[in-house]
């Protein structure tokens, strides 16, 4: 089974041919279709592994569905700015011929660059718990259109002291959506994360 074999859409096919990906990742090959088929997801995987992908082909695909809801449809939550940094580009790339609006929440950067961004209304926001529970806390940034959630290099998020912003974050998701966790290891906090924010998930580990 190639990405041809998936059932992709072809702005989000093309996407992928223009990054010049062949053939899926094993990653790849086990997560994808399970996103596809709207279930959530908890996968062991490091960097490398092609993770990134991963999450993002079936997301642009997910999003694809019309929506008569405003406000952001897809959170990317990342432990450390260089990682939500090379997800932003990877979603600029893979996505490029999707149309969707993508902003970075960034602890560190300016923020009313910012808020620029969220005014632009995005359909993707990309950023770290700190700064993204500042924005939803000082900016009334609502979550409640969420439809699908990451949370990539979760044992890093929860090693970083991230788990109170975190909750707040999970807490103000609505309840219907689809969540998709990757992590290295799953430590026993991880469950437990998992047990909060996912339904029913599907453990993948290769
Ligand atoms: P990641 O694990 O997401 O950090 O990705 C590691 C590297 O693998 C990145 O340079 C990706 O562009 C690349 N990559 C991801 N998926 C594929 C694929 N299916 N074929 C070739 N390279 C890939």
């Amino acid at each position: 089974g190639g990405f041809q074999s998936m059932g992709l859409g072809y702005p989000v096919y093309k996407g992928v041919m223009k990054k010049g990906y062949k053939v899926p990742t094993p990653i790849q090959r086990r997560t994808i279709p399970l996103i596809l088929d709207g279930k959530d997801v908890v996968a062991m995987a490091r960097t490398g592994s092609g993770k990134t992908a991963a999450f993002l082909i079936p997301m642009f695909e997910r999003l694809k569905a019309p929506s008569a809801q405003t406000g952001a449809r897809a959170l990317i939550l990342s432990p450390t700015r260089e990682l939500a940094l090379q997800t932003m580009k990877f979603t600029k790339e893979l996505g490029k011929f999707c149309g969707f609006k993508t902003a970075l929440i960034l602890g560190g950067d300016r923020m009313d660059d910012q808020f620029a961004a969220l005014h632009e209304n995005p359909d993707i926001i990309i950023g770290t718990p700190g700064r993204l529970m500042h924005v939803v806390v000082e900016m009334n940034l609502k979550l409640h259109s969420v439809e699908y959630v990451v949370f990539d290099e979760a044992d890093r998020l929860f090693e970083m002291g991230f788990a109170e912003q975190l909750q707040g974050v999970i807490q103000r998701l609505p309840e219907n959506r689809q969540t998709v966790l990757f992590s290295a290891t799953l430590p026993k906090l991880l469950v437990e994360l998992a047990r909060a924010g996912l339904t029913e998930p599907v453990l993948i580990r290769l």
